[in-house]
């Protein structure tokens, strides 16, 4: 079969009907704005996500998802952030759901999935903590297996969304240092976020991102053994399942943003006139720029519908990992190119709490760092593509 980079009539779907259904949301982006600067939780679009499908893109039908794939998810996380509009926490909760409906129990999946898909069961993800960030490998936190149960002790950070989820996918350790750990004594469980042992505390950062940052303390937290996700000390394969889509949806936004950014741009360029009666998009040092914005946006998108495909496909975990890495590495880079260029465009306009667009750039740089850095990135295509050797 030929190389086709047509986007099925399902596909073509998803887009149109996301675009419309979030057109209302467009007109009142400047309340959103409003909202993720107060980091409340809008109920009202969260329930918009579910009823287009949005939230059970990964979920299996006999779940109570649409099992539509990563690659409708990804168009549709585009079409959002594409239209100015955050996704909000839709991140962690899709990748959870990846995850839970991979590797979990049946009986995990009947009690969460549906859940997850309607959009009454919030998830948000536990995996760093304040020694183990880019090194999750050297995480201490334990959960000690004593009967039926697990019981955990320690502590994770800037866990997004604690407060607005009804549970979290957390990874602890389940084998100690030293007994052969490393990444095979890692476990994944679900865990209401209301059990008694749970305290939290709030990480202030600079930016509204719509969610609040949590560090989280667990003093003999009770999980039971059916809230185990996949194998005990299986956690840490289970985990990719999780974090590859989380990396590839990350990227999809980053496009979104792109195209926004280059939009909103270029349409300044063509009607600001400065100097005479030219307008400024006619000067090669605005549209260079722009266009270069537009190269570049192109070429990661691209990358990221490879990753989302592959991830649908069934494609290994190395071979996912490694798009789903390098589209995320682009996709950021892009955005926060646009949006500084989306800034020059626009000279003081630029940085007006009506545009939003600095926003905008603190949303790109985040996702440069988080959820994996440019630089655990390039390690991992080091050595994981090219065959060279690990240096830490
Ligand atoms: C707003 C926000 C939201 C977040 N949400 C969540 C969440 O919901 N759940 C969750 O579990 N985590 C979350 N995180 C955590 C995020 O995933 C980590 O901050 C990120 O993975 C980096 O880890 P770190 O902060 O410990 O940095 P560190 O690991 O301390 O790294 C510091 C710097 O050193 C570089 N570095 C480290 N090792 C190497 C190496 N071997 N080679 C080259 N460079 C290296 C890193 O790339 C980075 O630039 C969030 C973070 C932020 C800021």
């Amino acid at each position: 079969m030929p190389l086709d980079f047509e986007l099925s009539e399902e596909h073509q779907l998803v887009e149109k009907t996301v675009r419309d259904a979030m057109k209302p949301w467009v007109e009142r982006r400047a309340e959103l704005r409003a909202m993720i600067k107060r980091a409340e939780m809008p109920e009202e679009l969260w329930k918009d996500f579910a009823e287009i499908g949005l939230l059970g893109a990964l979920i299996p039908e006999e779940y109570g998802g649409n099992g539509m794939g990563l690659v409708a998810q990804a168009l549709g996380f585009e079409s959002i952030t594409a239209l100015g509009i955050s996704p909000n926490v839709m991140l962690v909760n899709c990748m959870d759901a990846a995850c839970i409906a991979k590797v979990g129990s049946d009986a995990l999946k009947q009690r969460y999935l549906p859940g997850i898909a309607d959009g009454s069961h919030r998830f948000c993800f536990a995996i760093t903590e304040s020694d183990a960030g880019s090194n999750a490998f050297a995480m201490t936190s334990f959960a000690e297996h004593r009967g039926d149960r697990f019981v955990l002790n320690g502590s994770k950070t800037y866990i997004s969304g604690f407060d607005i989820s009804d549970y979290m996918l957390l990874v602890a350790r389940t084998t100690k240092e030293g007994e052969g750990a490393g990444h095979k004594g890692l476990t994944l469980f679900v865990v209401p976020t209301n059990t008694p042992g749970i305290t939290s505390q709030l990480i202030p950062v600079s930016f509204a991102e719509g969610v609040n940052q949590y560090a989280l303390y667990f003093d003999d937290v009770e999980i039971t053994e059916d809230n185990v996700v996949g194998e005990v000390d299986g956690g840490a394969v289970a985990m990719f399942l999780s974090l590859n889509p989380e990396r590839i949806l990350a990227a999809a936004m980053c496009s979104g943003m792109s195209e926004y950014l280059i939009g909103a741009a270029t349409q300044y360029a063509l009607d600001r006139k400065v100097f005479g009666n030219a307008p400024i998009g006619s000067y090669q040092g605005i549209a260079h720029p722009l266009a270069e914005c537009k190269v570049n946006h192109e070429a990661a998108r691209l990358l990221m519908l490879k990753a989302a495909w592959a991830f649908d496909a069934g494609k290994g975990p190395v071979e996912v990992g490694s798009l789903a890495n390098m589209c995320k590495l682009l996709n950021a880079d892009s955005a926060i190119r646009s949006a500084d260029v989306c800034i020059e465009v626009h000279g003081g306009n630029g940085f007006t709490e009506e545009y939003g667009f600095l926003d905008m750039y603190n949303g790109a740089r985040l996702l440069k760092t988080a959820p994996v850095s440019r630089e655990m990135v390039l390690n991992f295509v080091g050595e994981w593509d090219l065959g060279l050797p690990k240096s830490y």
